[in-house]
């Protein structure tokens, strides 16, 4: 076999383990490759293009060894419990060590049907796919903790959704695939001996530092608890809407996990849906932090047999203040200030306000900033053009933009190019998909090689992709994604 595997660490916990394999797609083609994230792990990508290493990444090899594992969990959907869910159409292929000693797990997502597949086919959807393949990569190059995706396979095989579509596997990567949804199956199904041993697990090979703690367990809810809390503030700072925020579908290491009807703002909505599916805007942009601590209030109660509730309830408390300083440190950064003041968030506030009533583009918006001059009140044209219906507006935060910049005696220069460095130019904005996976669709997957390579590097202007750093079209209002995928 191509890619020589190890037997995943978690096949200790047989418990949560059962062993499956691949159904195999017919004619699989290798569509795309992450060339940066294959070099991170010390694979050679030419490797990946080799005909049997196509196979094992489709799910169409011949043999499996060591034998794919999927797990089983639950979890919180639309805040109802729904006792069983589990890797219904992902597998972990296994452990890829590499030659410094790190180790990845390697899943492919969409190489059918397991134990846990419930009533659906295991398969996924090339549309979706090539979505997930391609926000995994940007959110990394944004600096965003992730699942990564090393290969996107397609096969002629038809898939049925909405309508007929066709098949696609992802191969996707990270240091674990554990989500608060594994806690709450055994604690919900009152198996709670299996409790320690996974989060003995989780502890030994991803939170190491809790394990010297007083009381590891509660060390390690407040060590997920926090890693979450700065990846809601992350996400809200490029903003990224999830858009099926179940707790199964929450990683334990504060990893961006299982992309579905994600969106990236265009325009600035603090109401905004990304997912059609969700009409009662549980999962809308501004909601996302405090999700995620409803989220974590359902792993807490999966750690009462671990942890006194007081001190679970207090780590949970402490939440908001996480989120707080994540955010307003992230916040600052864009803004190009390097010191804490106190109006901070109200000059914040009031510029999200403005991009609200005005309907600016989110990363535009940001990307504008660092024009502004600290030592002249001419608007940049870049800003302006953002605020067309309320120049008056824009004007008068400037003004206290500009005061806030005098005040910490920044240089110019060194700003400007700081701010470029933290606010993005290109985002994977869903006009874009959209014309990556039509042209997919149609077997030509150069479209949405040219956004990869692109969203690479997502800071540094190049004339090359200015249409790729354009404002959405109006049609992209229109777009329509659901959790059909
Ligand atoms: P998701 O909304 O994609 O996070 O999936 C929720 C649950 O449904 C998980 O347990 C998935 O494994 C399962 N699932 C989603 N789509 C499929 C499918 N096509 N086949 C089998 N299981 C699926
Ligand atoms: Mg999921």
């Amino acid at each position: 076999m191509a890619l020589n595997l190890h037997t995943p660490d978690i096949a200790r916990l047989d418990f949560l383990c059962e062993r499956v394999r691949p159904q195999a797609l017919s004619a699989p083609q290798l569509a795309l490759v992450s060339d940066t994230l294959a070099v991170e792990m010390g694979i050679d990508p030419d490797t990946l293009r080799q005909a049997d290493t196509v196979r094992q990444l489709a799910g169409s090899a011949g043999h499996y060894d060591p034998a794919p594992i999927a797990t089983v969990y639950s979890g919180h959907q639309f805040g109802v419990y729904v006792p069983q869910l589990g890797d219904g159409r992902t597998m972990l292929l296994g452990d890829w060590r590499s030659a410094d000693g790190r180790r990845w797990e390697i899943q492919l997502k969409g190489s059918g049907k397991t134990p846990f597949s419930r009533f659906a086919d295991g398969r996924a959807v090339l549309r979706s796919s090539l979505r997930e393949y391609l926000a995994s990569e940007a959110m990394h190059a944004l600096g965003i903790p992730t699942t990564r995706a090393l290969a996107l396979t397609a096969s002629p095989d038809p898939v049925y959704r909405e309508q007929p579509e066709t098949a696609a596997v992802v191969t996707r990567v990270a240091e674990s695939f554990l989500r608060f949804g594994h806690f709450e199956y055994f604690y919900r199904r009152s198996q709670h001996e299996y409790l320690a041993p996974l989060a003995d697990h989780v502890i030994a090979h991803h939170y190491p530092e809790c394990a010297a703690a007083e009381r590891p367990y509660a060390a390690l809810f407040a060590a997920v608890s926090a890693r979450t809390a700065r990846l809601m503030a992350q996400w809200q700072s490029v903003g990224f809407c999830h858009g099926v925020m179940n707790t199964d579908n929450m990683s334990l290491l504060g990893l961006t996990i299982d992309y579905g009807p994600y969106g990236f703002l265009d325009c600035y909505d603090r109401a905004h849906i990304c997912n059609h599916s969700d009409h009662g805007g549980r999962y809308a942009y501004q909601e996302q932090p405090y999700i995620a601590q409803w989220n974590l209030l359902q792993l807490a109660s999966a750690f009462l047999p671990l942890a006194e509730e007081g001190e679970l309830v207090t780590i949970l408390n402490n939440y908001g203040s996480h989120y707080r300083q994540a955010y307003l440190d992230l916040m600052r950064a864009k803004l190009g200030l390097h010191s804490a003041q106190d109006g901070d968030l109200t000059l914040i506030s009031e510029l999200f306000d403005l991009m609200q009533a005005q309907q600016a583009d989110f990363t535009l918006t940001f990307r504008a900033l660092a024009d502004v001059d600290a030592h002249s009140d001419r608007l940049p044209e870049s800003l302006a053009a953002r605020f067309a219906e309320d120049i008056g507006g824009i004007h008068a935060w400037c003004s206290r933009y500009r005061a806030r910049l005098q005040a910490e005696q920044s240089h110019q220069s060194e700003r400007h190019t700081q701010m470029k460095q933290t606010n993005p130019l290109y985002v994977p904005r869903n006009h874009l998909l959209e014309a990556a996976i039509a042209a997919a669709q149609n077997g030509d997957f150069s479209v949405a090689e040219r956004l990869q390579t692109c969203l690479r590097d997502p800071f540094t202007e190049r004339a090359e992709y200015a249409d790729l750093a354009a404002a959405a079209p109006a049609w992209a209002k229109e777009i329509c994604v659901s959790c059909s995928s």
